[in-house]
């Protein structure tokens, strides 16, 4: 029987983490972490048995310890909850669909502790991925993308054997605001912005998806999780979310994956990989479907993905910084204290300003995500 944890268990890849588990009826869960939303916690402890469980704050942890205490579970909090779910010695596979860079440091003790990883959690990669893909190597793990189009991606090259790959060509929807200029976008409200075509997503990656930062987010997995050069890179926006991303081989042979928008398959490819088990739900009917639309992405407007792209290209830790801005920059926003455009301002004005280190530590990588905090603290 597969053992898996997850950070994250409340969210949105959580919830349907746990669909599939419910669906499929041969995973046990044997630890699960949440932030704060302890009532659903609650009822995933009493249907999945976890041995353990952590949520964020303390006064969090002892409110549930009281609500679960006919259960054999131990309920742990804080950085060392997440740890202690991650390193969890029962499982073995740990989906990460914690929100975030908070997801770094249990993701690199899940590696160590000779997890397999089903990673959802993008912005571990983006920020350190020079660090966590050497060392899944080094300790024989594997890295299974949750991320639709990297899940997209890897299941093309299946049976590429070593075929080198010419280009990935990474589709988006375009998000909310596809087809929109600059100016229209100025007085976007996070109610606006929350409202994406195709996917049902957790607020930041939904915001993301807006200003086009997660595709650029995505640019940067992409190189790290499929070992290519950002130029072997192109987005492509697919506004029905049909084509889940392609890839270009040497001979002009263009693979791609196409699916309805449902994000279980994904999460259940990564955990039952190489295995395809049957899944509920809806299947594309290719004589309804009138068209699939591909266009090219407008950079002017969503000027995030050029940034990412840059970010991309010069590595060191100017990912993190762009990561930890647009964190920061989203949260803002949400809170309606800056504008939507505000959001890629910050961000770049944070690349421009903010300390340049070329082969960042885990601590490097943490410390720069301060001083970028701080430099937004202080500025706006
Ligand atoms: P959600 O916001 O829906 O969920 C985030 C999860 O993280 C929740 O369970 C939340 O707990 C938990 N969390 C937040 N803060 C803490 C904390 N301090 N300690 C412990 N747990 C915490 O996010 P998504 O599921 O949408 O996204 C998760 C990751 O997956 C992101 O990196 C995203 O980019 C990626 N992803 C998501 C996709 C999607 O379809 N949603 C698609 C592709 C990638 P609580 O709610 O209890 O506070």
């Amino acid at each position: 029987m597969k053992k898996i944890a997850i950070l994250g268990s409340t969210g949105s890849i959580g919830t349907q983490t746990l669909s599939v588990v419910r669906e499929q009826k041969d995973i046990q869960v044997t630890a699960l972490a949440a932030g704060k939303n302890i009532a659903l916690l609650e009822q995933q402890i009493r249907e999945f048995s976890p041995r353990l469980a952590a949520v964020w704050e303390e006064a969090a942890a002892k409110e549930l310890r009281t609500r679960v205490r006919d259960l054999d579970v131990e309920i742990v909090s804080g950085m060392d909850g997440l740890l202690a779910v991650a390193t969890d010695k029962e499982a073995g596979i740990l989906v990460t669909a914690i929100v975030g860079m908070l997801g770094l440091r249990p993701t690199i003790e899940a590696i160590r502790a000779g997890k397999d990883i089903a990673l959802a959690n993008k912005e571990t990669l983006v920020t350190a991925g020079h660090i966590i893909m050497p060392m899944a190597a080094e300790y024989g793990r594997r890295i299974f993308p949750v991320d639709s189009e990297h899940s997209a991606l890897f299941q093309c090259l299946q049976g590429a054997a070593l075929n080198p790959v010419r280009k990935i060509l990474l589709t988006a929807s375009g998000g909310p605001f596809r087809g929109k200029k600059r100016e229209e976008l100025r007085h976007i409200q996070p109610e606006d912005a929350l409202r994406h075509p195709n996917w049902n997503m957790g607020k930041k990656i939904t915001i993301d998806s807006a200003t086009m930062v997660n595709k650029g987010l995505e640019v940067i997995e992409a190189k790290w999780l499929f070992h290519v050069s950002p130029d072997q890179i192109q987005v492509v926006v697919q506004p029905q979310s049909i084509i889940h991303s392609m890839v270009e081989f040497e001979d002009g042979a263009v693979i791609a994956q196409l699916g309805t928008a449902d994000m279980r398959l994904p999460i259940q490819y990564a955990l039952y990989y190489p295995e395809r088990r049957f899944l509920s739900g809806d299947r594309l009917d290719f004589t309804k479907l009138k068209r699939i639309d591909l266009e090219e992405p407008d950079t002017d407007t969503f000027r995030g993905l050029k940034l990412a792209y840059e970010a991309c290209e010069r590595g060191g830790n100017l990912p993190t910084i762009l990561n930890a801005a647009n964190e920061k920059a989203v949260a803002m926003f949400l809170d309606r204290k800056i504008g939507f455009l505000d959001i890629t301002e910050i961000i770049e004005t944070c690349m421009r300003d903010c300390s340049r280190v070329e082969h960042p530590t885990v601590e490097q990588i943490l410390s720069t995500e301060q001083e970028v905090y701080e430099y937004i603290e202080s500025r706006w």
